[in-house]
């Protein structure tokens, strides 16, 4: 069985007070979450730390264990003079050291980092790699823009974002990829690609990753993301290759990132 994953992108958004009083909130409600659907919050570095502890003192275990933590980032180098950047190998240090939850996760490849920061393919193959040297799950993303679509390209270039990155891991690596699929023009827009279309190209994501993985593309969870909300989850849930969402807008308000998790 895939897993159902319904993450949060919090993006450049909240305070740190504002981050740990989103998360409390979260857990309040967290009951309510179906006990197959798996929670993350892809928070900024800054938050991870306390964010981390504010998950580890949620009292009932069941309840905890259907949230996780993930980064919206790492650097594509081990370590060493690169000003401003956070490795891998922090972002797995952080739960040890706030002896709470770990950062299981990290998103790379979000066309904001593709397109704001000039990530390409290649770069975006070398952090993966190291963020699965770390033992983290990657959450890597793929859609085209509204120019592509509208050329009739995007199968092309969804193709490509997957052949030139994730063809280059082996079948063991590939267990801990969760692939996003985002349209451009779908995401912060309110426009939301219609069920049938996100359908459509998530079963061409799960048949491109099968002409290399095989039956291992069945088990690959592949998300939605792109103006995700909680009046048009249940839909685009209901889809036989949509495993679940990425949601960046809506999830920064406790009562729809819920709504959106109880929405299979
Ligand atoms: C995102 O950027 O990952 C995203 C899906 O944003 P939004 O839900 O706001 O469209």
């Amino acid at each position: 069985m895939r897993q159902k994953i319904v993450a949060g992108n919090w993006k450049m958004n909240t305070t740190l007070a504002e981050g740990i009083e989103l998360v409390n909130q979260i857990a309040e409600r967290i009951d309510q979450v179906p006990q197959d659907v798996k929670l993350i919050v892809n928070t900024p570095f800054t938050h991870l730390f306390a964010v981390s502890q504010a998950i580890a003192a949620i009292k009932c275990p069941f309840c905890r264990s259907k949230i996780a933590l993930g980064a919206q980032n790492c650097a594509d180098k081990e370590k060493g003079a690169y000003t401003g950047e956070v490795s891998a190998k922090m972002l797995a240090s952080v739960g040890s050291a706030s002896n709470g939850a770990p950062v299981e996760y990290v998103i790379l490849g979000h066309s904001e980092r593709r397109g704001y920061y000039g990530e390409t393919n290649a770069i975006l193959l070398e952090k993966i790699k190291l963020a699965l040297s770390e033992g983290l799950k990657v959450i890597y993303c793929v859609g085209e823009a509204l120019e592509e679509r509208k050329a009739g390209r995007h199968f092309d270039v969804v193709a490509e974002e997957i052949k030139d990155v994730l063809f280059n891991l082996t079948g063991e690596q590939m267990k801990n990829i969760v692939v996003a699929y985002e349209p451009i023009w779908a995401i912060g827009t309110g426009e939301t690609a219609t069920k049938e279309q996100a359908q459509e190209i998530h079963a061409f994501i799960r048949s491109t990753l099968a002409e290399k993985f095989g039956d291992m593309a069945e088990e690959t969870s592949i998300l939605y993301g792109g103006s995700c909300k909680p009046s048009n989850a249940k839909e685009l849930f209901s889809q036989k290759d949509i495993d679940g969402g990425l949601i960046g807008g809506a999830s920064l308000k406790a009562e729809d990132f819920i709504g959106i998790a109880t929405s299979y």
